[in-house]
């Protein structure tokens, strides 16, 4: 099950579980849009892997399987990635 992590891993924005602004690496490293899109060029900079949308779990799901509180944070912030 995702762990739905409730921040920018790069800027600390919050990104609530309801948010379509969230985006996650397959080790569910989490980023919001802008920085993704903008700072990451879509890959990851943790594993190299691709950036996709985090589907949003249904409100009514969230009770018995709630999203993590625990907030991961790069204490050096998220540098550009050069393109190829
Ligand atoms: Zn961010
Ligand atoms: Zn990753």
């Amino acid at each position: 099950m995702l762990e739905l992590r409730p921040n920018c891993e790069c800027c600390d924005k919050d990104l609530p579980p309801e948010s379509l602004m969230a985006m996650m690496c397959s080790f569910e490293c989490t980023y919001c849009a802008a920085c993704a899109e903008n700072v990451l060029s879509g890959v990851c900079p943790n594993c190299g892997g691709e950036l996709v949308r985090r589907p949003v779990r249904p409100a009514g799901k969230l009770i018995n399987n709630p999203a993590s509180t625990k907030r991961v944070l790069k204490a050096e912030g998220c540098a550009p990635v050069k393109a190829a």
